[in-house]
């Protein structure tokens, strides 16, 4: 492979910068926090909109990292590593996949379309997997940044390839296409909206079929204009469920229990085949990959066994609560070498605890030997410092010896009959493995059971939320995020182990405990606590957590026991009291604080700052500028009489849009990390970070006349369908949120809570919703919103989010 890679990098325009010019290398990494394979990776520095990749090349170099491309050399560096020199980073990743791409040929299937891309291309997979030796780009890896990375792993056994293509707006298929060159065009859904970034329906079909710009044969669903922009262009093979002009005439799709009969006309003759799915994109997904069963010549009992076994595909990785105090990380519908690398990763960014184990099947179409697959699988194991690895499956087994600390099982029946003796504890635990390998029996076995009800925490979300923010703050301005009552209730340690990922300058906590436990859990970031109890500063002293100081008292004592420890210039943070009246030095106690800090060198005034009561609310522009005004003012004494240069800050989340001219030294984000802004332009460009869910339990229905719940406060006046939902008051649902002020949605649709909300549960009228037992129900999240919420029950969304009981299970997941 490294010959290819090296004639890949060859080809694009770059400056060299190096000694070595004997370069070995096999992979190619973008992401700092996942290298696989220290020395050997090509290492491209991308830069973003917030995130500029050359800063961890230095720490990159000190680990072994010995090839990059480039900007620019960062400081440092020169001579002390390969670089190549290019006018853009993302650019030359682009043509790098795309050389690589040209050096192989083989039938490569390019999916485009609004929906159902993922889909098809997992289930394509699975239905063409036993004939071919399958590339296909990973989960949903469709960017700009994602296709070059899929199509980077191709190897010379590789006899097909399915990758997908996703563009947001103008010109990018073009590039796509020339990194993919699909032979075979799939396009699925096109939707019918027009997203943002194109004028309009047909301007986005017309890009996206540029994807299809050079394929032998495009199919699609007829569609009149989709013929008009394809015509000419390629060769087509078409379906419909309306026109009979189409290759492929659906005529019939018959739904019955939890499967649908569909019923086609092809070269003349009729067909059927039975899917384990009614929904209709699943129909229209399923006939997409049909279309491509055709075109292959698969006769029509091999399509039916197969197609009968299509699955729901989970396009996320999630992490759940396991059994003994384990995390649980459940990939276990597929078993391919590209999806282990990124199943990998995620578990090294688990970092609650030390020890990791993975369970793996038998890896299947990896293109390669099972000797060379097999070393490879255990160098990723080695780099990503497993603990240990259970191997399930005959081949696996034959290789144990290829893996330290590895066991191994024939298959999934004899490792559960060996449950018992693993002692699973205290531990992150990977389960990865082929479908037929059922190793959904070992995730039921792991898995924590707990209510079914959970709140949910999308860390892409978090991750965009903090960029906003962020690019709203001047360059060198710092940011302290407040993860303060548990990240607002939405998990302290998960969330600032990927705060200090992003690199944050501080964390804010409320109490000295809750710092604490982030400390002991690994994170490193500096961590100010808010308001430290006298009695807490030993231990804030212990674990190297900065206080807040905010009045004489506090400061004697905490210098007391300072000297006592003979300390140096330990940090502190001197907190200003401009007009909030809650914590902080006054006007007037302002000389004798300079006076106890001058000359001494027990502590350190790491920063001062100030808190703002009304930056939320223009109203009170005048009010908040005395504020800064006043702010100015003292710090400057401060500055001055101490001759110290430290940090300073007073703008929160609304500070910082609504006073960006005050942004001093660092910004403190609070409440917009978590999605919510109390304007109303600026909420639209922040995601939803938490969403509650939970489940009906029980459905009935009742008659006009008849109630429901305690003291009869809901009165049916025509007869009624009740859902019940194991969420009640004790979980943080204000009971004011009940007697049809509030609602949950299921199934898209609002249903009104009914009667008043209980301890544990609550009802809702499902009357016009068509659900079942069993099905999901959402408390909050993208309706209602928190702010929604917060609004019809008079309060703030910060209310709403932090009242949500600690007995109601966080899931942490990325897209
Ligand atoms: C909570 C808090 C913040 C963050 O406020 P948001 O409105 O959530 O951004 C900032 N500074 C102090 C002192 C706080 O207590």
């Amino acid at each position: 492979m490294s010959q290819k890679i090296l004639k890949s990098i060859q080809n694009i325009p770059a400056e060299f910068s190096g000694n070595n010019t004997n370069l070995a290398i096999d992979t190619i990494a973008i992401d700092s926090r996942s290298l696989q394979n220290g020395p050997q990776t090509l290492f491209f520095a991308l830069v973003g909109a917030n995130n500029d990749a050359h800063r961890y090349i230095k720490d990159l170099i000190a680990i072994g990292v010995q090839n990059f491309v480039v900007t620019h050399i960062p400081e440092e560096c020169e001579g002390k590593a390969n670089f190549f020199v290019v006018e853009n980073t993302l650019t030359a990743l682009q043509q790098f996949a795309a050389n690589y791409r040209s050096l192989f040929d083989f039938p490569i299937i390019g999916l485009t379309g609004s929906n159902g891309k993922t889909i098809v291309k997992e289930w394509l997979n699975f239905l063409l997997s036993p004939d071919y030796n399958i590339i296909r780009s990973p989960k949903s890896y469709n960017s700009q940044v994602g296709v070059p990375l899929s199509v980077i792993a191709i190897n010379e056994q590789h006899n097909l390839g399915i990758f997908e293509a996703g563009i947001s707006t103008h010109s990018e298929m073009e590039k796509l296409q020339k990194i993919i060159k699909p032979t075979i065009g799939i396009l699925t859904n096109i939707g019918s909206a027009h997203d943002e970034g194109f004028i309009n329906l047909e301007n986005k079909v017309r890009e996206k079929i540029t994807l299809f710009e050079n394929s032998e044969v495009v199919i699609y669903q007829k569609n009149e204009m989709v013929d008009s922009i394809i015509f000419s262009k390629a060769k087509t093979f078409t379906w419909s469920f309306d026109s009979q002009e189409a290759d492929v005439f659906v005529y019939n799709a018959t739904i019955k229990n939890d499967t649908t009969t569909i019923q086609y006309r092809y070269k003349g003759d009729s067909f059927e085949l039975v899917i384990p799915f009614q929904d209709k994109a699943s129909v229209e997904n399923a006939i997409s990959c049909l279309m491509v069963l055709l075109y292959f010549k698969y006769d029509e009992k091999t399509i039916q066994n197969r197609m009968e076994l299509l699955y729901p595909v989970e396009m996320r990785l999630k992490v759940k609560n396991g059994i003994n105090n384990c995390s649980i990380i459940d990939d276990s519908y597929s078993s391919d070498f590209q999806s282990l690398k990124i199943a990998l990763d995620f578990l090294e960014s688990q970092k609650q605890y030390k020890k990791k184990t993975v369970i793996l099947s038998d890896i299947f179409q990896s293109g390669l030997s099972n000797d060379e697959l097999y070393a490879k699988v255990s160098q990723l194991i080695v780099s990503n410092k497993i603990d240990r690895v259970i191997g399930i499956g005959e081949t696996i087994s034959a290789f144990e010896k290829k893996f330290a600390n590895c066991i191994t099982y024939k298959n999934t029946a004899e490792f559960i009959s060996k449950f018992d003796d693993l002692n699973f504890a205290n531990e992150t635990i990977l389960i990865k493995g082929a479908r037929t390998f059922q190793f959904e029996e070992i995730v039921s076995l792991l898995e924590e059971k707990t209510h079914e009800t959970v709140l949910e925490i999308n860390l892409n979300a978090i991750s965009h939320n903090l960029n906003f923010f962020k690019s709203k703050l001047k360059p060198n301005v710092k940011i302290m995020v407040m993860v303060k009552a548990f990240g607002y209730g939405n998990g302290g340690f998960e969330i600032a182990k990927l705060l200090e990922h992003h690199k944050v300058d501080y964390l804010g906590v409320a109490f000295a405990d809750e710092g604490i436990s982030l400390k002991s859990a690994g994170i490193h970031l500096p961590i100010m606590v808010l308001n430290p109890e006298t009695t807490s500063f030993p231990a804030i002293i212990q674990h190297q957590l900065e206080p807040e100081i905010y009045s004489l008292k506090g400061l004697h004592a905490f210098l007391k026991i300072a000297e006592q420890k003979n300390l140096n210039q330990f940090p502190i943070h001197i907190k200003l009291d401009t007009g909030m009246h809650r914590l902080g030095f006054e006007d007037n106690t302002i000389d004798d604080l300079i006076a106890t800090l001058k000359g001494n060198q027990t502590v350190k005034v790491k920063s001062i700052l100030s808190h703002m009561a009304t930056s939320d609310d223009l109203e009170y522009k005048d009010f908040a500028h005395s504020q800064i005004d006043l702010f100015e003012k003292l710090s400057s004494k401060l500055m001055a009489e101490l001759q110290i240069k430290p940090l300073r800050h007073i703008l929160n989340t609304s500070g910082i849009s609504n006073f960006p001219n005050s942004q001093y030294d660092m910004a403190r984000l609070g409440i917009g990390l978590y999605g919510v802004s109390n304007d109303a332009e600026e909420q639209k460009q922040l995601e939803n970070v938490g969403t509650l869910k939970s489940v009906i339990s029980q459905i009935r229905s009742i008659a006009a006349g008849e109630s429901v719940g305690y003291g009869r406060r809901f009165i049916a006046d025509k007869p009624t369908k009740i859902a019940t939902i194991p969420i009640g008051y004790a979980d943080g649902i204000s009971r004011s949120w009940g007697n049809s002020t509030g609602f949950v949605t299921i199934k898209k649709s609002k249903a009104s809570i009914v009667g008043s909300i209980c301890m544990d549960m609550l009802m809702v009228d499902v009357t016009d919703i068509e659900c079942a037992e069993g099905d999901q129900v959402i408390i909050f999240g993208e309706s209602p919103t928190v702010t929604y919420m917060a609004q019809k029950l008079n309060t703030i969304p910060y209310e709403i989010l932090t009242s949500i009981s600690q007995r109601v299970k966080r899931v942490f997941y990325r897209e």
